[in-house]
């Protein structure tokens, strides 16, 4: 468990509303995004450790491979390595995914999350967490997308981004980032900023060289103000 003592942040939420809508003017309002529960939970695990280019073209292909989720609790594990071939680690992913799945099937009598909006917003957290290979990115991707909560997702992008606006400090890793960007971002901002920032983080905010000149943002941020002196 990371040390949240190392994860400095205060950004008032003032500033973050600012933030928001310096980004809103930059990449527009993000369009409403809403998916199954167990749809997001799935391409997110499928997103670990390859580009979205090749995770949703994995995911795509599981759907079209299979008419259920319990169809792919059901099927070999080859079966289901196979149809996700093109997302990376897929042998390794199959195996997780079946698990998940499996366990669903063996507590919940389904393979379904819907129960998940049921348990509240710490509770869901608590249970996703819960299951192997799922940590805090992965479950707020779920909650966000799959049920409407409003729990910040913070990814490599994210967390690129919220270091260079000193909204955390450089020493805040992924884990504590979640806990201070909860703590900061009002909920009606979490969807909207979180599409923002990675949008940012892809396009101008890059982790090298980032395109500094004419950023909307620079004078809200730690490095762009170090880049406008130099
Ligand atoms: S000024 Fe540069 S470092 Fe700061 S947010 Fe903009 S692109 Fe990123």
């Amino acid at each position: 468990m990371e040390a949240a003592g190392l994860c400095s942040y205060g950004a008032s939420k003032q500033r973050i509303r600012r933030i928001a809508a310096i980004l809103e003017e930059m990449y527009g309002v993000p369009p409403a995004r809403r998916e199954d529960p167990l749809d997001a939970l799935v391409e997110t695990v499928l997103s670990q450790n390859t580009s979205d280019v090749n995770s949703g073209r994995a995911f795509r292909s599981l759907k079209e491979r299979f008419p259920s989720w319990e169809a792919v609790r059901a099927a070999g594990v080859h079966e289901v390595a196979d149809a996700i071939r093109s997302g990376g680690l897929a042998d390794v992913k199959a195996a997780r995914i079946q698990r998940i799945l499996e366990r669903l099937h063996r507590e919940r009598g389904s393979t379904s999350l819907d129960f998940l909006e049921r348990l509240g917003t710490r509770g869901a957290q608590d249970y996703l967490v819960s299951l192997e290979g799922v940590g805090p990115k992965t479950a707020a991707c779920t909650l966000l997308f799959g049920c409407g909560l409003p729990v910040f997702p913070v990814d490599t992008h994210v967390l690129r981004v919220a270091r260079r606006l000193g909204l955390i400090s450089g020493r805040c890793g992924a884990e504590a980032a979640h806990e201070a960007m909860a703590s900061m971002v009002p909920p009606e901002l979490v969807y909207p900023l979180h599409v923002n920032m990675i949008a940012h983080g892809r396009r101008r905010c890059r982790p090298q060289r980032p395109r500094c000149d004419g950023c909307l943002l620079a004078l809200e941020c730690v490095l762009g103000k170090e880049n406008a002196l130099e």
